[in-house]
């Protein structure tokens, strides 16, 4: 499918005084269901920063979980996207388009030594805690049988890795402590987020990842993997969760409705507030971006 440019008249202006030289964002739906009222405060929150900082805004369709992914769904989320006033700067990129990519990550991996087959089966496994590291070469010699569907592991660096979130301030992990060696090629040969995403990031140039906080636990690894393939570190900002009112997170899992395209600014202004901000008194999209663009330049770009 073609994907046209955005009309430059319907993008909103960063504030002047509060452009920021070389960045790139992206929004990484995964197209397991459309956009609802939780994806939209992602989505918001990840253009608006780009928007804020003069930056550039890709989106990325994150299918290569494929057995995950509803057909259509892409095309009905860059559709959501559109309608409401969210116009990306590249054409989109489908994971499931760039297995080489993940190929050549993983033999780059590989070949430093980094990663090793795991034939470790799921109920072998402690419930929780890090992955023990049963099959870490030249570490244990009651490996389990070796089979032809292994896994294959990442392997941790020692310590805590350090890092600042945009939003949450100064966050921490012990990688090895808490997860432990993790897959990033599963026993169906699928290449797992961690991996994809870092790759991704790392190839699209994305200096800022802005996303939601259940994915602020993934950070530290992504950090470790993009650094084992020589590749930088984006800035990170993790916005919180719209919970339901049973406090769940609302997710496509959870059945959360797609969002009412009929009425796109009541969409947005609904997920501004939930960013906590302030309703914006603007009676159409076109009013809505610049007046959220600058609030957002004032708390965020400095
Ligand atoms: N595809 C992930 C999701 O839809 C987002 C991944 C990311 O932003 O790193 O939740």
């Amino acid at each position: 499918m073609q994907h046209h440019p955005p009309d430059a008249d319907t993008r909103s202006a960063p504030h002047p005084a509060l452009t920021r030289q070389g960045y790139t964002g992206r929004f990484a739906p995964s197209p397991s269901g459309p956009l609802h009222a939780g994806s939209l405060v992602t989505a918001l929150a990840s253009y608006l920063d780009a928007r804020a900082h003069a930056g550039r805004w890709l989106v990325r369709i994150e299918d290569i979980d494929e057995p995950r992914c509803i057909p259509g769904t892409d095309q009905l989320i860059l559709q959501q996207l559109l309608a409401l006033g969210m116009h990306w700067d590249a054409a989109p990129v489908w994971q499931t388009r760039r297995h080489p990519l993940y190929q050549q990550a993983f033999d780059q991996l590989h070949a430093a030594g980094r990663t090793y087959a795991c034939y470790c089966r799921r109920r072998e496994l402690p419930p929780s805690g890090p992955y023990p590291g049963t099959c870490r070469p030249g570490r244990n010699p009651g490996l389990p049988q070796p089979h032809s569907q292994p896994a294959w592991r990442f392997q941790v660096e020692p310590g805590v890795e350090a890092f600042q979130d945009r939003w949450l301030g100064s966050q921490s992990q012990n990688v090895a402590a808490t997860v432990g060696d993790f897959i990033i090629r599963r026993t169906d040969s699928l290449w797992a987020y961690q991996l994809v995403v870092v790759v991704d990031d790392g190839l699209q140039g994305i200096t800022d990842i802005v996303r939601g906080a259940d994915l602020l636990d993934s950070s530290a690894r992504q950090r470790q993997l993009a650094r084992a393939l020589g590749l930088p570190c984006p800035r990170l900002l993790h916005v919180p969760l719209l919970l339901d009112p049973l406090g769940h997170k609302l997710s496509k899992q959870n059945h959360a409705p797609a969002l009412d395209l009929c009425q796109p600014l009541a969409a947005l202004q609904q997920a501004w507030v939930g960013l906590g901000f302030t309703p914006l008194s603007v009676s159409s999209l076109e009013a809505f971006w610049p007046a959220a663009t600058a609030q957002w330049a004032q708390r965020f770009v400095s």
